[in-house]
Formats: C-alpha cells, structure tokens, sequence
C-alpha cells in the first residue's frame, strides 16, 4: 500500500577516503544543503548518498551499491582516461570504421612500438624536413614529464610513454595556443546515454607560439597548471588578457566573425568527436547503475578548425583559480546534480528508497514545491536507512530542485530490479587506495573494477526486445530516472547522445549503428553549414543558430527531442 514517506533527512556526500576533495565541489554541495559524511577516520558509517573520488572505485563497491547511494565512476568506464589505452581504442576503431575515427594524432607507444617511431620519424625527416613530435609519460598529467622533439636523438626514454605528432598549426588567438575542456557526463554506457555542457573552459600558452623554440613549455603547453606558474601568466597580454582562461562563450566570440558557418560545424564535429570516444570503450563496460562518469575532454582545433583529441581526463580540475572557472564550474555542477536526480536538501536517505519514477522535472525557478509526497515504500528492506518514519510533511525546496515524479512502473521491471539489485548492505568501505584530495585534473590509474560472474551475460547482443528490457532493467537508477526516456537538456547540460529517441521503444544501439548515427549526423551538419555559405540571404546574425538546429532537424528527420550542442553566444 502507498504510504507517505519522511522525506527531511539531509543528503550526505563523501569526498575521496579522507574526507578532502575539489574546493568548488563542496561549495556546490553544501549550497544544496548536502551534509558531508561523517564516516572518516575509522568510525563506520554506512549513511551516505553520494561519494565522489577521485580515482577509481574498487570492484566491491559497486556490488553493495544501494538503490539510494551513487558514485562518481562507472566499473571500466576509466579505459578512455589513460593516454596508451585511449590511443589503442582509438586505432582499433579506427581499423574498424575508418577515417570517421582519424580525430586523433598519429600515435606510437613505448617502449613497445620504439622501432616503429624511429622508421617513422626518419621517413617523415626525409619527407618533410623533420616533423615536430611530442612525448608524454602515460600515467602522468598537467603537463608532467612532456617534451617535444624533431629528431629521435633528442628523446628521453624514461617510464612508458606515448609520443605523438605534434599538431604543428594550432589555431591561434592573438598568437596564443590554447586548448579546450569540455565537460562530459556519462550517466550509462547500457545504452549509452552521453550529454556534454554547454559551457566549458579554453586554457592559453602564455607564451606566444612560434615553432622555432620547441623547448618553451609556456609557449606550447596549454596545461593551466603549468601556465599559473610561468612569468607572463598575471601579465595584461594581447587580447588574451591576464591569466591564461577564458570561457567558450569568448571563444566563440572570437571566431564567429572570422569563420561564419564553419564556426557552427566546428562545435557540431566536437560533438561527434566525443560520441565516438565514448563509444570505443562502450562494449568494455558491464551494465551498472547508480553511477556516473563525469569527463573532462581536451580538444585542440588546428588552424583549419579541425578538432582534435588530445586526451580525456577521469577527474577534470574542479578548483577556481580564477573568474572563468567559477563562472563555468559552479552552475556546471548544480545542473550535473539536476541532470542526475540528485536533489537539493530534502531527498536523503529514505526518500531514495522508493520506486523508479517515470522522469525527472528539473526546475530552476523560486517556486516551491510544499506537496507532500506519496511514495511507494519497496517490498525489501533497507537496513541502514529502512526505519519506519512517522509522515511528515515536505520542506520547501530552493532553486534548482529536481522532483521525483509519481512512480509508474511496469511489473516486469520491478520484479527484475528487485531480484537483481535490491540489496541490504551498504558500500565496503574498505577502499584500498586514498583517493587523491587534488585538485587538478586526473588520468585514469588501471581499472580496478571488474564485472561480477553475474554481469557476464552484458558481453552478449541486444537483439530481442526481452534482452534490451533485461538490459534497460539492470541499468535503471534507484532514484527513478530513466535513461532511456533521457531530457534533451537540464540546464546547459544537452544530451549528445543519444540523438533523438523514440517515444515508446526501448533503444539499444548496437556500436556499429551507432557509429553510423554519428557518421549521419556529421554528414548532415556539414551539409548545413555549406548551403548557408552559399545562400546569400541566409541569416548571419544570432537567428543563424536556431535556423541552423531547425535545418539539422529536418535532414535527420528528429523531432524536438533533439538539440544541438552550441556553446552560448
Ligand atoms: P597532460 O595529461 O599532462 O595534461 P596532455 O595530453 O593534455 O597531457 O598534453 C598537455 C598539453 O600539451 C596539452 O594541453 C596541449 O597543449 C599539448 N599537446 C598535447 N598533445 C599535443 C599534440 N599532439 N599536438 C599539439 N599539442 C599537444
């Protein structure tokens, strides 16, 4: 029977092992009203909502993952975030689908593939009088342990590294390099659900870039860790300005005049870039639930406007060093906890016990919602938070909350959530490894997830409809989103993939297709963009964006469910 459930008990978040984490990350929390947990130093304590690490999670984490808990990591969904194993994904890829997947520089991995670089670097010398390459230890990151070198001479061997082409021709802004940090969630691989933020950061070299001195890092790194320290960083510099930040917004500003449409397909082939990654590592990852990636991409565009990858990071930087990042990751989180159910104050511990919703409504208005709610307790236990409550009425709720809409659910998945999922215990907390309590961005260490002899059976096809439900059902939130009725947008978080969905069937893409999708829609966006260049009575003011999605739209045949990825203007 329906009973009303107390819904007051403060949301509890976990940093790390120790209890530090990113200064903007518990700003944000506790501007939600989240309570830290309180478990650290010895003394267990099972309560908790969210833990957020910063590296990966072990494998037993995962198993004992109640409907009401969820994490910062999905098993395996680290295999893109190590500069070796993305640049194998890739390659595999690229055997398989062909140039759709040539986004990344040309890629040699050592000491392995040693022999392999030097025949290359001297074809390349004879070619074209020495290309310019650049080495970066696998397991490392801002900056650490780069160089750039043109002959085989001159290279350090040390621990295992990849060394890649240098893209030589960056796109410059007043003569400055920079590279660009888009944030990316992941709330599923199972189908693959992949939405990316509107807003993002461009981090500049302070240095002026010029070919003819390859041993600057200011002048070739675009690392802002790296840059914060170099001589000109608090300088007042052309254009750039001081520091070495600036948001999309600006970037786009920059370019819009100077490279009309191509601009607009610039953002569009991005996107596509992302999908394409997420995809390579998407059959490597067993289905999961409760769980999130949360990515920061970095992409370089070269002075042709091509994007590309340069590597994806496990744990973007979430510090504010300066305005553009609090300007950008501060809203970018609220909305990341909008775009996940993860409510403002009031939907602790008990609330999530109840049974999945049909969708989330996201508002981000003053008005408060003061209904009391009615939901449906599950029939198994919850022994860490399971207590009967007495009814209470709901609190109003701030800006930004995100409301759990009544329960409908089909038989078939409750049974099989329950069967498979409910479970009593809480998470082990016998982590091995402390996550680290820095700040800036972190590549993935060696997955230490693995999936269970019970999730085997995700290695195998989707084709019946009762296996795409099986799937749908293993992968469905104890908070009540549903993945695969994903929003087309919550706040600037747009969903990237996938591009549109049907209005009653459950979807699951087989990779191929859905690297054909992807394949479509690029096609289709460059299509776009050369017809307005070449109608002269096309819009080129702030009306060309939204006449650019409604074309789009129309050649992809997608409904309103689809939306383009722009950063703002
Ligand atoms: P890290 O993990 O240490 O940040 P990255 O792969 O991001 O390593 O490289 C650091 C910086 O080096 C980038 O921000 C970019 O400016 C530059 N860089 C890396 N790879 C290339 C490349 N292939 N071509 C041009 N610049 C590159």
């Amino acid at each position: 029977m329906a009973e009303l459930c107390e819904v007051d008990e403060p949301f509890i978040y976990r940093l790390n092992d120790n209890g530090s984490g990113p200064s903007l990350l518990v700003k944000v929390c506790s501007e939600r009203g989240w309570r830290i947990y309180q478990g650290y130093n010895g003394c267990v304590e099972e309560r908790w909502n969210l833990w957020w690490r910063t590296s990966a999670f072990p494998a037993a984490s995962y198993k004992t993952l109640g409907d009401w808990q969820f994490m910062n990591h999905i098993p395996k969904g680290g295999s893109i975030c190590r500069k070796d194993s993305l640049s194998r994904l890739l390659r595999c890829m690229r055997r398989i689908y062909g140039s759709i997947y040539e986004f990344s520089p040309p890629c040699f991995h050592l000491p392995l593939e040693y022999a392999k670089l030097v025949a290359e670097c001297s074809r390349l010398r004879h070619e074209q009088d020495g290309a310019v390459w650049i080495h970066k230890p696998v397991a490392q990151s801002q900056g650490r342990g780069i160089f750039l070198f043109r002959s085989i001479c001159e290279m350090r061997c040390g621990s295992a590294a990849v060394v890649q082409r240098y893209i030589e021709r960056p796109l410059l802004i007043a003569g400055y390099k920079f590279d660009l940090r888009l944030y990316v969630c992941v709330p599923g691989y199972r189908p693959l659900t992949a939405y990316m933020y509107a807003e993002g950061l461009a981090r500049f070299g302070t240095d002026k870039y010029t070919l003819s001195d390859i041993h600057n890092p200011y002048r070739h790194l675009t690392n802002s860790s790296l840059n914060k320290t170099g001589p000109r960083y608090a300088e007042c510099k052309d254009r750039i300005g001081s520091g070495c930040k600036w948001t999309l917004k600006q970037v786009r500003r920059a370019l819009v005049g100077r490279w009309e449409a191509t601009e607009w397909l610039v953002w569009q082939r991005i996107r596509a870039l992302v999908t394409l990654t997420l995809l390579a590592q998407a059959t490597g990852t067993p289905p999961a639930r409760n769980c999130f990636e949360f990515y920061g991409f970095d992409v370089l565009l070269d002075d042709a406007l091509k994007p590309w990858l340069l590597e994806v990071n496990l744990s973007p930087a979430l510090a504010a060093d300066c305005e553009a990042d609090v300007t950008v990751k501060r809203p970018m989180l609220h909305e990341l906890f909008d775009l996940l159910g993860l409510p403002m104050r009031h939907t602790g511990l008990s609330l999530l016990q109840g049974p999945p919703a049909t969708h989330i409504n996201s508002a981000s208005s003053d008005s408060c919602d003061s209904t009391v709610r009615t939901v449906q307790r599950p029939r198994t236990s919850v022994p860490s938070a399971g207590r009967q409550r007495p009814l209470r009425r709901r609190r109003a709720m701030p800006i930004h909350c995100v409301t759990l809409q009544a329960p409908s659910l089909d038989k078939d998945t409750e049974s099989n959530d329950k069967g498979k999922y409910a479970n009593s215990g809480s998470p082990s907390s016998t982590s091995t490894s402390s996550g680290s309590p820095e700040e800036s961005d972190c590549q993935s260490t060696p997955s230490l997830a693995t999936p269970s002899t019970e999730d085997e059976s995700w290695r195998g096809g989707h084709a019946t409809a009762a296996s795409r439900r099986r799937m749908i059902n293993a992968c469905s939130w104890g908070n009540g989103v549903r993945w695969e009725r994903a929003p087309a947008r919550v706040g600037q978080w747009v969903r990237i993939y996938p591009h549109t969905l049907p209005d009653n069937e459950i979807q699951i893409e087989e990779v191929r297709e859905s690297v054909a999708n992807v394949s479509k829609f690029v096609r289709a966006a460059r299509e776009v963009a050369r017809e307005n260049a070449r109608d002269a009575r096309a819009p080129r003011d702030s009306t060309r964006d939204a006449d650019f999605e409604a074309t789009l739209r129309k050649k992809l045949a997608y409904g309103p469910n689809f939306e383009v990825w722009l950063p703002p203007v």
